[in-house]
């Protein structure tokens, strides 16, 4: 029997592998790296079932452009003569309105929702994963008055549509943070939400599945498929060929250029981010958001992790320094007390977030073909989507009903 092959060992390749592993089919990844260098284990580990509004969204654009101007600002796009860079734009500004965002809002709720319950059900089943899950929810906090308002209606928003959130007060600021200021007008929390440590998620799957017998070819890049009417029969790669059963595209930034093998068009490009973990003095206790720098805190007891900036990159991963500096002067911007230091080189960790022009994922079979899957482009969202992505891969996989709908996440929506 040829096994199912899975292009891309980050945490969606991995949550993918888990679940067919659970079907008892035969399953090997391939990773063109020894599977440290993805955008799976230093990201903020936030589950966000409150992020219910894509990137592309109305307001994008005219912040995007002012952010533009500054090196330091939270979202770049560095301007450049490149015709992919070019569609991607294009595409992203077309869906970047309300009636894409309101289709959007249901499917990603779902998806996100199913994601915080089978987390929960890993974290039963998984006790020995040290995954640091804390069930304390996600605090947008905001200093002035634009943001404010801006986060107060995505508040109404959010309780529209079925999910609690709570507007805080200085005062309640206090409570929540009581070993330092947090300087800000006001926050709103999402109790739903809940944050883990992604290197403990990530080194735990890439263990417990090679337990289970899944098999990982790491140092191995993907360069071309061989197919047969609709059918992928063999996978190429730099260490020879593959044979498959069925292939799922989990390339993350990559998975553009996977697609293209393919002759199909997936529209991908990598958000390049940052993030560095320090000792958390004094000590920060709610996982945060500093809203106007987009700045992410992701609080584990003695340490911490900051992380941010959005960078279109396309698969660029030079670390930027400047942006970096961004995110550290945004910390003692919020808590003044705190002891930031700037982290040293070998200290910053950068991912790129696989982003599609609508800020959706693409999860599904690949456009003409039987045994072809994808489950990529999960933009600033993949820890948290990961294991709801995952099953409903496995479910298409083995021909069954998907747990929630998917019609929003078609693959072949720009191919
Ligand atoms: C600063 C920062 C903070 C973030 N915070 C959060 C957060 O709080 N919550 C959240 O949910 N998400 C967050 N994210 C986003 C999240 O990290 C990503 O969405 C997620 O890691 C993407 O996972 P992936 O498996 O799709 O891609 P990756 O982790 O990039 O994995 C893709 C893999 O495919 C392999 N590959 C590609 N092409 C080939 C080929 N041809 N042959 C073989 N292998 C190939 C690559 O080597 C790579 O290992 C954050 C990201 C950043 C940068």
């Amino acid at each position: 029997m040829k096994p199912t092959l899975i292009i891309g060992g980050g945490i969606v390749g991995l949550f993918t592998a888990y679940f067919l592993n659970k079907e008892g089919i035969e399953v090997t990844v391939i990773d063109r790296t020894d599977l440290s260098e993805n955008c799976s284990t230093g990201n903020a580990g936030m589950i966000v079932p409150s992020h219910i509004i894509p990137l592309a969204a109305p307001g994008m654009i005219s912040k995007g452009i002012s952010w533009m101007f500054s090196s330091k600002s939270p979202f770049y796009i560095h301007p450049r003569l490149d015709m992919k860079l070019a569609k991607w734009c294009l595409l992203f500004f077309k869906a970047a309105n309300e009636a894409q965002v309101n289709r959007a809002i249901p499917f990603l709720k779902n998806l996100s929702l199913l994601s915080k319950f089978l987390y929960l059900e890993f974290k039963e089943a998984h006790p020995e994963a040290a995954l640091a899950l804390q069930e304390k929810g996600l605090m947008m906090a905001y200093q002035t008055q634009a943001v404010e308002k801006e986060e107060v209606e995505f508040a109404h928003l959010a309780r529209k549509h079925g999910l609690e959130a709570e507007i805080l007060t200085p005062d309640d600021l206090r409570k929540v943070e009581p070993n330092l200021e947090l300087k800000a007008r006001g926050a709103v929390l999402l109790p739903g939400d809940a944050h883990l440590d992604p290197g403990a998620l990530y080194g735990f799957l890439n263990k417990y599945l090679k337990e289970k017998g899944v098999k990982f070819l790491s140092n191995t890049q993907v360069t071309d498929f061989e197919k047969t009417g609709s059918k992928v029969s063999a996978v190429i790669t730099d260490k020879g060929k593959i044979d498959a059963e069925k292939v799922i595209l989990c390339g993350g930034s990559w998975s553009g250029e996977l697609a293209q093998m393919l002759g199909f068009s997936l529209p991908m490009m990598g958000g390049k981010g940052y993030s560095f973990l320090q000792e958390n003095k004094p000590e920060i206790m709610q996982a945060t958001i500093l809203t106007e720098q987009k700045v992410a805190v992701s609080p584990y007891g003695a340490h911490i992790r900051f992380g941010g900036t959005m960078e279109i990159a396309g698969t660029n991963q030079s670390i930027n320094r400047n942006r970096v500096k961004g995110i550290y002067e945004a910390i003692n911007r919020y808590y003044p007390d705190f002891q930031a230091k700037f982290p040293e080189e070998g200290k910053i960790w950068k991912g790129l977030r696989p982003c599609s022009p609508d800020g959706l994922p693409y999860i599904g079979f690949a456009p003409n073909y039987t045994n072809v899957l994808v489950n990529s482009g999960h933009s600033m969202m993949g820890v948290s989507l990961a294991p709801a992505s995952g099953k409903i891969v496995a479910e298409l996989h083995q021909q069954k009903d998907t747990s929630t709908e998917i019609a929003g996440f078609e693959v072949g929506r720009y191919a």
